[in-house]
């Protein structure tokens, strides 16, 4: 088969690999759909993967082509999508049945061959079968569009938020623009974005933001613009999308009195808060919560993110495809990484399709 191998780091080639076979309780998945998360950049470019050469990639779609010892043969044909984390089994979080939080995790794109290839094999665990009105683009983003619910999830599964508070969301990356994409599903109107680029504004009006809802933290000063839009108050839920000081003092900093904030983006670098924005974690009772990865149950489950995503693609009330901004086929995805290395074009997913017609 043909794949994209990151023989070492800076070193991506496609090429012709074996095809490997499914061992017991896998299956093969012929692929159909594969995005570039922005966490392949650094792992093409800068840190490797952990065992290298590696097929990477780990958000994509397709159909078992074959399944492997002790999986029924009804599998073979179906439309899947692919949780990509294979946990333990056997660790605290895992036995509590919080597998993002696996102490000791194998995965799939990182630690053992992933979806820039035309097959991979994957544990049948990790395969949720798929309505037939979704596509396999927006699929390959349902790993994304669930890190994004699952930061959602983790303020509102534990607090009632009223559909007139106020929420920021700062930093439009995928994570945040999905952020912003789900808000809105949920009926938030009072939300206010933050990002620093021209493109973002035109995808944030798009999704329906009003541009007086917007901030562009290059021109304004996010931190006015917020307290004028919420007099004073400040914002009820605040999601630090960026993972920078800056943004995370200001999350802190604008939190309304008994508020939230939630730390989604990855930190850039050590984070300190001046005194007198932590005093505002004390003194105005917030709540702060750290996000990581997604809650996935397997297939029978109906309560997890991954569910709770695709149910929202199958009823046609979110149309993540809207944010493909880049397709191309698996022989020229490696443009794709050089474009959201170098920065050359603006996008917000960039997506291999098997067939691009
Ligand atoms: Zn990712
Ligand atoms: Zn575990």
């Amino acid at each position: 088969m043909k794949a994209l191998v990151l023989e070492d780091i800076g070193k991506l080639e496609y090429k012709e690999v074996e095809t490997s076979e499914p061992k017991k309780g896998e299956a093969l998945v012929r692929v159909m759909a594969a995005g570039i998360c922005g966490s392949d950049i650094p792992r093409a470019y800068r840190d490797g993967a952990h065992n290298m050469p590696l097929i990477i990639g780990h958000e994509f779609a397709g159909i078992v082509e074959k399944v492997g010892e002790g999986v029924s043969s009804d599998l073979t044909g179906k439309r899947v999508g692919v949780f990509p984390l294979i946990p333990c089994g056997c660790c605290g979080p895992c036995r509590n049945r919080q597998y993002e939080m696996c102490r000791s995790y194998s995965y799939l794109g990182s630690r053992r061959d992933g979806g820039f290839a035309q097959f991979v094999t994957v544990p049948v665990w990790n395969l949720i079968e798929l309505p037939s009105n979704v596509s396999y683009e927006a699929v390959a983003m349902l790993e994304p569009m669930a890190v994004a619910v699952h930061a959602i999830r983790r303020i509102f599964d534990h607090q009632e938020i009223s559909t007139d508070s106020c929420i920021a969301v700062c930093g439009l990356g995928t994570i945040g623009t999905l952020l912003v994409m789900f808000l809105l599903e949920k009926g938030y109107k009072n939300l206010l974005v933050i990002g620093n680029k021209e493109f973002q504004k035109k995808t944030m009006l798009d999704l329906g933001i009003s541009g007086n809802n917007y901030c562009d933290s290059g021109k304004e000063n996010a931190h006015d613009f917020i307290m004028e839009h919420t007099k004073e108050n400040g914002a009820d839920v605040f999601f630090e999308c960026v993972g920078s000081n800056e943004v995370a003092r200001l999350a802190v900093d604008c939190a309304a009195p008994a508020g939230s904030v939630c730390f989604v983006g990855n930190p850039h670098s050590d984070m300190t808060f001046e005194k007198n924005v932590y005093w505002k974690i004390l003194r105005n009772q917030l709540r702060v919560t750290g996000t990581w990865n997604s809650s996935f149950l397997g297939a029978d489950a109906t309560d997890d993110d991954w569910h709770y995503v695709l149910s929202r693609l199958e009823s046609g009330s979110i149309h993540p495809e809207k944010l493909i901004t880049q397709r191309f086929k698996l022989d020229e995805i490696y443009k794709g990484f050089e474009i959201m290395r170098d920065k050359t074009e603006d996008y917000v997913k960039v997506m291999c399709v098997m067939d691009l017609s």
